[in-house]
């Protein structure tokens, strides 16, 4: 018996570094997996990576477009009858600026993706999940949705926002046995950190790396199979009792 044996789970951010790594994880425990992404190219090559693991359906969407998340719900439940899991997990980083620098149409871009996305997926999952009686969300948040830092107002104001979100939704939907929690990454290794590292050092990105790798107390960032694994357990019917959380996952971070 594997961990997911026979769920149905939606990956937004699908095509992503850690979308993409979490759908294996969940293919191998037995689930079938629906990616969400903007580019049906990234989207196309990977379920040819994944196909190998079990059943993958691909919905091209910007997850910030309401009409766009009715049709990945509408083509989840079409092709596999339910969704019993929901990495809400789509986010961008935004630009590395001071908060004063910062361009109102970089900040609004933020909020569309990382919070509006949010949102709209919490309001057209959550009705599946409550009709049935069971399900869990997982929110893409990040350390920078627990703490400040400087450079990425917009990024650390959404993530902040997901916690709101995940705490509203959470004590909404605990009565239909749904939970939902959110995940807090610090910086794991993937096409965002590179895009952050050249926005914090442009002379020097690979500096801003081992700076950053300086302040993790096991030494080095995060990957996206260490992300995995939490967003497995959560997803799974290990944590029916956990609703409504925040999970740092961070090297040690914190505890500096
Ligand atoms: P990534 O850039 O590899 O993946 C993000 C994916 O989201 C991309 O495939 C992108 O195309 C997709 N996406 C962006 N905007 C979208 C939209 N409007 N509609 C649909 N899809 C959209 O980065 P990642 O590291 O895998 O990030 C995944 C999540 O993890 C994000 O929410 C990010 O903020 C969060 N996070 C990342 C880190 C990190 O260091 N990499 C740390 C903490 C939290």
């Amino acid at each position: 018996m594997s961990r997911l044996d026979g769920k149905v789970a939606l990956i937004t951010g699908g095509a992503g570094g850690i979308g993409k790594v979490t759908a294996k994880t969940f293919l191998k425990e037995g689930a079938k997996v629906v990616l969400v992404d903007l580019s049906e190219q990234a989207l196309q090559e990977a379920k040819a990576e994944l196909d190998a693991h079990g059943d993958v359906e691909i919905v091209q969407a910007d997850v910030s477009k309401e009409d766009d998340v009715k049709n990945y719900v509408k083509k989840t439940v079409d092709r596999f009858g339910t969704i019993d899991i929901f990495f809400n997990n789509a986010g961008i980083e935004g630009k590395v600026a001071p908060l004063v620098e910062q361009k109102l149409e970089d900040f609004d871009q933020v909020m569309s993706v990382n919070v509006r996305g949010v949102f709209l997926g919490l309001q057209h999952v959550l009705p599946i999940m409550t009709k049935q009686g069971h399900g869990s969300v997982i929110n893409t948040s990040s350390v920078a949705g627990l703490n400040g830092s400087p450079n990425v107002s917009p990024y650390i104001t959404s993530k902040h926002a997901v916690v709101g979100l995940t705490k509203a939704a959470a004590v909404e939907v605990a009565n239909a046995n749904v939970r939902v929690n959110s995940i807090h990454p610090s910086p794991v290794n993937t096409r965002m950190m590179r895009s952050l590292e050249a926005g914090f050092s442009p002379e020097n990105a690979e500096a801003a790396q081992a700076e950053l790798e300086k302040s993790i107390p096991l030494g080095r960032y995060g990957e996206s199979s260490d992300i995995a694994q939490l967003v497995l357990f959560l997803a799974s019917d290990e944590s029916t009792f956990i609703t409504g959380s925040q999970y740092r996952i961070d090297g040690g971070m914190a505890a500096l």
